[in-house]
């Protein structure tokens, strides 16, 4: 991808370039560093169950202004309410996912899965939600147009309201550790206060400008950026441990270097503990003291410290729960429903909690059986993460049918609110056969720099990208071009630094980057009530800024934390 020479540069967190020596010493330190602290994954090109390379990561922490990053922690438990209401609409998700369906034929086959589940009923009306609103900076924000920014200004005056509720609304980072007591249900008034913090929160910060003091070529300028959401993840939502690890990572780094002023910056992040704690609010609600939380793997899993430390927390913070990893080849061999349709594995393992961590794309599915097995699962009393109904609201499709602002009426009844997620939507565009979407097929024809095209999938490497629209949609019938949608690129400030990989030269030297910030919700209920609902952390991934896609598993981003800076910085430290 071609960047704009225009592109904003984001203030770096300390004085690059380093000198080499301490360059290279530092660097050394913290390949180490992470290895010994399970930032690592297993090694594609050579791999071997017994060992772990460092995940690529980037060596001090990328800035990111620290007003967004409140709103998007304070939006969160919102929009996992959002998702929660979208994934028990079954009208809304039949209707949505109906021409995607006709030429899809994965999003197909879970959707038979939920059609077979809604026409027998549900056996377990619980789901557990672990989702992960993914995010990057758009700094050429259309609303803030030069009017909007005074405006803005004037309302500058919340900032100070506005930290100490995000702070307030940001503390639900799952909480609970130890012990492994019943759960407590959110009370009314618990609902009721939350929102209401939740509320002044997104009124202060979406009314509050949010300016990033920034290093362009030769002088200096105010990046003015808002944040818009790449896409919600209901399956499988990886970087748990990666974030928090990234965090350790970095802060080593800049302790390393001097810099212990620095750490006060980068935000605490309990994604680890709220996403595991999250699985056994699940598990108590299951109620079964020999029951155990299973967790669905891949056939060859590379990014294993971010599934194995969330078995390890589980079983150190909670030692009474046993955790178990199948494939789902493994499922279909070993698993049956026992007389309350109950999941057992091996005629006597009793499943409370099923933790997807693979099913999100067609290959996972190798037969039939695969199919079997999640069907089996699905129709099961086991607590689901997530539940077909989730998987499905999760889909590309439903976002985009999201973004429409009649449609986001139908699931948010509070018109504040409503406005604050409705912002956080860039143009998402249907391509379904009809007027609608075949005046979008024009569109992209006409100018492709600007979109980027997205079908059905999850994990990475499945988009195409500006120039290539137009030949990718040509090859497509009218129909076929249904199973995908159409998305406005966002453009995001730049950072530099240095980006460390296995294998690759020392010392690294200092490159563009841009990065996507992840934050997670959990979010526990059926149809009629929400029984527990939290941000759970974040975790940053960044990538060089000529890369369309920067999955880390994938071979292309890097490991990152957030290092917050405000608009009223000193800037000495600028580069
Ligand atoms: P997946 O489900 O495969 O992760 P995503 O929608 O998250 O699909 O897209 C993959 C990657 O592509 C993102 O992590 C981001 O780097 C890039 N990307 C996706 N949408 C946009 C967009 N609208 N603007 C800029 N980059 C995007
Ligand atoms: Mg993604």
């Amino acid at each position: 991808m071609s960047v704009d020479p225009n592109t904003p540069v984001l203030r770096n967190c300390i004085r690059l370039p380093l000198p080499e020596e301490e360059l290279l010493e530092v660097t050394a330190k913290a390949k180490d560093y992470a290895i010994m602290h399970g930032a690592a994954m297993r090694s594609k090109t050579s791999f071997s169950p017994d060992s772990l390379n460092f995940a690529p990561f980037v060596l001090v922490p990328s800035s990111f202004p620290r007003k967004e990053f409140e709103k998007a922690v304070a939006l969160q438990p919102i929009i996992n309410r959002l998702m929660h209401n979208v994934a028990h609409d079954e009208e809304f998700i039949t209707t949505t996912l109906a021409e995607t369906i006709k030429v899809d034929e994965f999003t197909a086959n879970l959707f038979n899965i939920y059609r077979k589940v809604l026409a027998h009923g549900y056996t377990q009306r619980t789901s557990l939600g672990m989702l992960r609103s993914d995010l990057m900076l758009e700094s050429g924000c259309p609303e803030l147009s030069p009017k909007a920014l005074l405006l803005r200004g004037e309302a500058g005056e919340d900032g100070h309201a506005t930290t100490a509720a995000a702070a307030a609304a940001g503390t639900g980072s799952g909480g609970g550790g130890g012990g492994g007591g019943k759960t407590k249900a959110v009370t009314k008034e618990e609902e009721e206060e939350q929102a209401k913090r939740n509320l002044h929160l997104s009124q202060a910060t979406v009314s509050g400008i949010t300016t990033a003091t920034v290093a362009s070529k030769d002088c200096k300028t105010a990046a003015y950026c808002c944040w818009k959401q790449v896409e919600i993840n209901t399956i499988a939502s990886g970087f748990g441990h990666l974030g928090p690890a990234s965090k350790t990572v970095q802060s080593f780094v800049l302790r390393e270097l001097g810099h212990a002023d620095k750490l006060p910056n980068m935000p605490k992040n309990n994604a680890l503990a709220g996403l595991c704690d999250g699985m056994v609010k699940a598990w108590d609600i299951y109620a079964k003291p020999q029951s155990v939380i299973l967790f669905i793997i891949e056939d060859v899993s590379y990014n294993i410290c971010d599934q194995r430390f969330h078995e390890f927390y589980i079983r150190e913070t909670y030692p009474h729960i046993k955790v178990l990893r199948r494939t789902l080849t493994d499922v279909h061999r070993e698993g049956k429903l026992g007389l309350n349709k109950e999941l057992l594995l091996g005629g006597k393992l009793e499943v409370a909690v099923i933790y997807f961590r693979a099913g999100y794309e067609p290959g996972h599915y190798h037969s039939q059986d695969e199919w079997d097995a999640r069907y089996l699962m699905e129709t099961s009393l086991a607590i689901k993460c997530p539940s077909i109904q989730y998987h499905l609201a999760g889909t590309k499709k439903v976002q985009q049918a999201l973004a429409q602002p009649a449609v986001l009426e139908r699931f948010i009844n509070d018109p504040e609110e409503m406005k604050a997620v409705g912002k956080i939507f860039t143009g998402l565009y249907s391509l379904d056969d009809n007027d609608a979407g075949n005046a979008t097929y024009e569109m992209a024809l006409r100018t492709p720099e600007k979109f980027v095209l997205k079908p059905q999938r999850e994990g990475g490497g499945n988009n195409v990208y500006g120039v290539d629209i137009p030949e990718a949609l040509k090859r497509m019938s009218r129909v076929e071009r249904s199973a995908w949608i159409l998305m406005d690129l966002i453009h995001p400030p730049l950072t530099k630094g240095y980006m460390v990989r296995p294998g690759a030269e020392m010392p690294p030297t200092i490159v563009d980057m841009v990065s996507e910030l992840g934050i997670f919700g959990v979010v526990i209920g059926d149809a009629d009530h929400i029984i527990h609902n939290y941000q759970a952390g974040h975790m940053l991934r960044t990538k060089l800024s000529t890369a369309n896609e920067g999955g880390v598993a994938a071979g292309l981003g890097a490991l990152d934390s957030p290092y917050l800076i405000d608009s009223d910085d000193d800037d000495e430290d600028e580069n």
